[in-house]
């Protein structure tokens, strides 16, 4: 047994023979965009039906090698997470909340039949990378290092049923701000005949396939000059749900902010509910309900709603200036960012950057 005494299992660090020089990661840290560069090393670690979680792993990133048969690559039992660490002015490397990722990965693992890694695990993998790969947090103005832990069925079998043989991995992209032209506003597609989730799905769930089911409204909403694509409920086509990988909030004029409320088909963020945290701590009312699509036009247009706003990990909060479908056009407030918008980016990026007290103890030095 190799495990620590705190539970977490030791990583062996197998170094890579063909590290980038100090000049080619220097390079690759300039310009930086989302999830095209990524460090020299990643976690595995590998489960088995007969010996659990083994084989604890920090090794070069390179392409691995999968069977074809492989039943990820037919039935989709897959999973994965996003966060992020942040280089603070002292040079100090921490990252937020991901024991909220990890219990959320726990989550998902069960929704998708494939075995909880334990916190522990999950926790000590990014440590275990991070640490090996220190030199890739980027310091920049805006940037930091994304983290995306995956599981994924590598049983060779074609029968469905859960896998006997899986594969967890990490690995790291630095990326730089999300917005390379400040605070933008952007215009959201509504999409009325497609759906991302429906009850008794994987909506809450963080895997692959609400992703694939996504992209095609996405591109709808690409056509219709929007940015991102907001689902409804897929039973009554009736309650606005979240976007294809952000959650969403309104503000109204009495200065009270709204969220859908959890129901099952939707994706519990981390940002939504630091956001809803930060939101009580400053003593502002707040309405997790079902919100229809019906009162946001009519509300939109009335003035009563004064700001909407999407948020996630990615781009932390983003203001939606324009809110389009099939037959309506409607721009929120006037299509510039609100002050509760601003507010929340502010005090959510400040506490990330080390900037502003952690009273939650959301930080975990890395
Ligand atoms: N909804 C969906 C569908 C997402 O993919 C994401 C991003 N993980 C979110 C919401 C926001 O979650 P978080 O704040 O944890 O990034």
């Amino acid at each position: 047994d190799l495990s620590s005494p705190s539970g977490a299992p030791t990583f062996t660090v197998r170094p890579s023979a063909h590290p980038r020089s100090l000049a080619e990661r220097e390079q690759a840290l300039t310009d930086l965009a989302f999830g095209t560069v990524f460090t020299d090393h990643m976690v595995r670690a590998t489960w088995t039906a007969e010996n659990g979680w083994h084989d604890e792993r920090v090794v070069a990133y390179e392409p691995i090698s999968l069977d074809p048969a492989a039943a990820v690559l037919h039935y989709a039992q897959e999973i994965f997470e996003g966060l992020k660490a942040y280089r603070h002015a002292d040079g100090s490397v921490w990252a937020f909340r991901p024991d909220a990722n990890a219990s959320r990965f726990a989550a998902s693992a069960h929704r998708l039949a494939l075995p909880e890694l334990p916190a522990e695990h999950f926790l000590g993998s990014i440590e275990a990378l991070v640490s090996t790969d220190m030199e890739w947090v980027p310091d920049s103005s805006g940037s930091s290092l994304y983290l995306r832990p995956f599981m994924f069925a590598s049983e060779p079998f074609l029968g469905v049923r859960p896998s006997k043989q899986v594969d967890y991995l990490l690995i790291a992209s630095p990326s730089g701000p999300y917005f390379t032209s400040g605070f933008q506003p952007v215009s959201i597609w509504v999409a009325e005949d497609y759906h991302r989730a429906g009850p008794g799905g994987t909506g809450a769930a963080k895997c692959g396939g609400n992703y694939a089911a996504s992209l095609l409204p996405q591109q709808q909403a690409a056509e219709h000059g929007c940015a991102q694509v907001c689902f409804l409920d897929a039973a009554t086509n009736t309650y606005l749900e979240e976007l294809g990988g952000m959650n969403v909030f309104l503000v109204t004029d009495d200065g009270a902010v709204h969220t859908p409320e959890l129901s099952g088909t939707i994706l519990e963020g981390v940002t939504r509910r630091s956001i809803l945290q930060l939101l009580r701590d400053d003593g502002r009312e707040v309405h997790e309900r079902p919100i229809t699509l019906a009162e946001i036009k009519e509300q939109v247009d009335s003035g009563r709603i004064t700001e909407i706003f999407a948020c996630g990990t990615a781009a932390v909060v983003t203001p939606v200036g324009h809110l389009k479908g099939t037959d309506f056009d409607l721009t929120v407030a006037d299509g510039e960012s609100g002050a509760i918008t601003q507010w929340l980016y502010q005090h959510l990026t400040d506490l990330q950057y080390g900037r502003a007290p952690d009273p939650h103890g959301w930080m975990r030095r890395l």
